[in-house]
């Protein structure tokens, strides 16, 4: 019930600010034939969101958002670039067997607060401070995050415990991340550090060149990387 409303309340707050709510399959045909749409969204695709930096207060208002809803009937919002560079990633990666889909993307601070309490009703108070953001410190505030399953030999994959199940799947949609603008964010290899648990699913959009850069070079975190090369 509590979720049902905070789908709600969120469903309505977004669609009072989503200026074009746009059906996926419309909008993906218009970009293909429109080189203005990515040019038109100048979002800072480099903007850092964790524990220790906040979002930045005007960001949201000028949050380009698409809306899609994904194989569960839960309606998903994206910032625009994002989306597509999505979309490109899932027909790669749809020629490999796996049918991608979207979890979760943009959250409002009042979502994140109600999953955050979701899961410390479900898994404890101890897992849900490990896993789940601080609200406001969400990376998924900014719409440049997606949280990924999949439907793979005909089996649907989308609880958390049932997604790690699956490595050489990740393996395939990790080696495709860079060309389509994406990092994984929290990768196994940098667990101790970036102080979040390893989530294969948690991809974030930082444009084509970035990501390259930050894939090639695993040895660290995106935070790590952007004080090496952009600095405070
Ligand atoms: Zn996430």
């Amino acid at each position: 019930m509590n979720q049902l409303f905070y789908v709600v309340l969120t469903t309505l707050f977004l669609l009072s600010k989503v200026s074009n709510v746009t059906n996926p399959t419309i909008e993906k045909l218009a970009y293909m034939n429109d080189t203005t749409a990515v040019a038109e969204s100048q979002m800072d695709n480099l903007i850092l969101v964790d524990k220790t930096h906040r979002l930045p207060e005007d960001w949201e208002e000028h949050l380009d958002l698409v809306m899609t809803v994904n194989s569960v009937s839960d309606v998903i919002f994206v910032e625009r670039t994002t989306y597509h560079a999505y979309l490109g990633l899932k027909e790669d990666l749809a020629k490999e067997g796996i049918d991608l889909d979207l979890d979760s993307a943009y959250r409002s601070v009042a979502y994140q607060q109600d999953i955050l309490e979701r899961f410390t009703e479900k898994y404890g108070e101890a897992y849900a401070r490990r896993t789940v953001a601080t609200p406001g410190t969400s990376e998924h505030h900014t719409g440049l995050a997606i949280d990924l399953y999949f439907r793979v030999d005909g089996v649907e994959v989308y609880e958390n415990e049932d997604l790690v199940q699956y490595p050489e799947v990740w393996e395939k949609i990790h080696a495709k991340l860079a060309e389509h603008g994406f990092i994984l964010r929290y990768p196994n290899w940098k667990n101790g550090e970036v102080d979040l648990t390893y989530e294969p699913w948690h991809i974030r959009y930082v444009g084509k060149p970035y990501a390259e850069e930050i894939m090639n070079q695993p040895l660290y975190s995106f935070e790590e990387w952007l004080e090496k090369n952009v600095g405070d």
